[in-house]
């Protein structure tokens, strides 16, 4: 049994080193694949699927009607302002019911082509949209990912999951750590009991929905205890699931709680 043993680790050298002359080859190789289907199959806007010059990307016009969000937001849920207003001016929202978590911040509103994509993403396993709107995430939380200890997705229901393939928060952090290069955690969070879907809720019934339905997993304490959390998600609405997800990470140690969507409704959800 040594010996095997001994063999296997000489055997890794040559078989290593091989590897490593074909890495080249195989890149090169893969590279030779992407224009030959790019030849057969051109590149298509995630949106509206005209030829585009490169994957993964929006055509100019579907981009011109992209509503991304650069202006003043309330600090606490990065609700957009239409106007200037003094800094560190919080929300009707914020103000009424402070949120467990620090600060969310959304890249764009949840409509125009977006809202299609984030759509696609959690209903129709659109994953190739996951790296574009990762990046608008990126900009848009870049000093929230700056802070960040650790990423966290917005767990599915189980039953919800079979549903679906993906669980469309764990790809997108899944696309943000590895853009970013910060560590991921993708199951930190379970959910404790079934909640209903939130659509067509009031925004307090939102919240009843919701409130205590996640835990962190023990198995995963020692990694939340102590860290700042970047929770994510894909739309944020009223707030209710991202609250009650920041909860149950202070609950179990979190030192913060911040939030990232890809997108967020523009009023009061
Ligand atoms: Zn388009
Ligand atoms: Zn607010």
């Amino acid at each position: 049994m040594r010996e095997l043993e001994r063999a296997g680790t000489e055997e890794a050298g040559p078989v290593a080193a091989i590897l490593a002359r074909l890495a080249p080859a195989a890149s090169a190789g893969r590279a030779g694949m992407r224009i030959l289907a790019d030849l057969l199959v051109p590149p298509l806007c995630l949106s509206c699927r005209v030829p585009v010059a490169e994957p993964g990307r929006l055509c100019a016009p579907c981009w011109s009607e992209v509503k991304l969000i650069g202006g003043p937001v309330c600090p606490g849920c990065g609700l957009p302002y239409p106007h200037p207003v003094p800094a560190g001016t919080r929300c009707g929202a914020c103000l009424r019911a402070p949120p467990a978590f620090e600060a969310a911040r959304a890249a764009g509103l949840y409509e125009g082509p977006l809202r299609g994509l984030v759509l696609g993403l959690k209903h129709g396993d659109r994953w190739d949209c996951a790296p574009l709107l990762a990046g608008l995430m990126a900009g848009a939380g870049a000093e929230l990912l700056a802070e960040a200890d650790l990423l966290v997705p917005v767990p599915l229901h189980a039953i919800r999951r079979i549903g679906r393939r993906f669980n469309q928060s764990a790809l997108l952090a899944r696309a943000l750590a590895l853009r970013t290069g910060r560590p991921l955690c993708l199951d930190a969070l379970m959910r404790a009991r079934p909640t209903r879907p939130q659509v067509g809720l009031s925004r307090e019934a939102r919240a009843r929905n919701v409130r205590g339905a996640f835990r962190v997993r023990p198995a995963r304490l020692a990694r939340i205890e102590g860290r700042r959390i970047l929770l994510v998600d894909d739309v944020l609405t009223s707030g209710a699931t991202a609250d009650a997800c920041a909860r149950a990470l202070l609950k179990g140690g979190a030192r913060a709680v911040c939030v990232l969507t890809a997108l967020r409704v523009g009023e009061e959800g």
